[in-house]
């Protein structure tokens, strides 16, 4: 008897062991729950498009109530003008842009889009007027047409090509293989980080959205390339309401305004002459950013001499 009941009391623990471990799958499912993706309202109407006016008026956002990241961001991006937001690692910035494209809904405050709260609005009528060039693009597996015309279904193989044009990577693809043929994805040709960022700019350039967010890539691109992609992102900004998120500030000096975000406040605010004027965090983050790249290319002079 001595013998049997051991493994009955084992079992028993392991049961309750599966019990807890239910538990707390079941818990895990709630808290996902409340995180879950956003919903339309019940008399969400789609959204009125003008020329795209954005608003941001004193919101405040945590992903983990405990532990808040915005807290009372409030700035406007007028209709067809820019704004940059920078700031140290960690601030904030990207969470802006996942805020607008409602990934999320805030705590308090409100975020307006031509004088509507995008809590208001359809989904899809919200993201059909955005153009989001992420810091990493997914490419589907299937061809570099198919990943641009993704941008507009109904365009012809011109459209195509002109958006790859002014993306500034219609060069580069018709040095691949098959040319627009050529399937890239994770199953077929890799694209460095800045190719499939010019894609999904040509992608962007035939949705041709009047807002543009452009979450810059945080990895660090060859001056070539960021100055290739800085000329594309020119022209597919030009008169369109557009935010910013910059990693580089080499890419915000035309901005109408910088925002400087530090720990989910706004530190300073102003053209990048105003901020360098103020002679504050912008103006370290600056000259540090300067030193760095000076730095870079002293060594690679070295390089080249040896
Ligand atoms: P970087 O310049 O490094 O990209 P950032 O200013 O864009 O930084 P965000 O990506 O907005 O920063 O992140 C702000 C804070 O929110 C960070 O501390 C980050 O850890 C946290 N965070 C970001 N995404 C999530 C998420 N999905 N769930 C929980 N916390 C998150």
């Amino acid at each position: 008897l001595l013998q049997l009941s051991v493994p009955l009391n084992f079992i028993g623990f392991v049961y309750r062991e599966i019990r807890q471990g239910l538990t707390d799958i079941e818990q895990m499912f709630d808290l996902l729950q409340v995180k879950a993706e956003v919903t339309d309202a019940p008399d969400a109407v789609a959204l009125d498009i003008g020329r795209g006016a954005i608003s941001f008026k004193d919101v405040h956002f945590a992903y983990d109530p405990a532990r808040p990241i915005l807290n009372g961001i409030s700035f406007d991006v007028p209709a067809g003008k820019t704004v940059a937001v920078v700031g140290p690692s960690g601030a904030g910035k990207s969470t802006l842009s996942r805020l607008l494209y409602r990934f999320y809904d805030i705590q308090s405050g409100s975020i307006s889009v031509d004088g509507q709260d995008i809590r208001n609005v359809t989904q899809k009528s919200l993201r059909a007027v955005i153009g989001m060039v992420p810091q990493d693009t997914v490419l589907f597996n299937d061809t570099v047409a198919y990943n641009i015309r993704y941008g507009k279904p109904a365009a012809n193989d011109t459209e195509v090509k002109t958006a790859a044009e002014i993306a500034q990577i219609a060069h580069f693809i018709d040095m691949l293989p098959e040319g627009f043929d050529t399937k890239v994805g994770e199953r077929g040709l890799k694209l460095s980080g800045g190719e499939k960022q010019r894609v999904a700019i040509a992608r962007t350039v035939l949705k041709a959205p009047p807002i543009l967010i452009l979450d810059e890539a945080t990895s660090a691109l060859d001056t070539t390339t960021e100055r290739e992609i800085q000329a594309a992102l020119d022209v597919v900004s030009q008169d369109r309401t557009t935010l910013v998120i910059a990693h580089r500030l080499s890419t915000v000096i035309g901005a109408d305004e910088i925002i400087v975000l530090k720990s989910g406040e706004i530190a300073e605010r102003g053209t990048h002459s105003d901020l360098l004027q103020k002679n504050g965090l912008y103006a370290s983050m600056w000259n540090r950013q300067r030193e760095a790249t000076q730095a870079e290319e002293h060594l690679k002079q070295v390089r080249e001499n040896d």
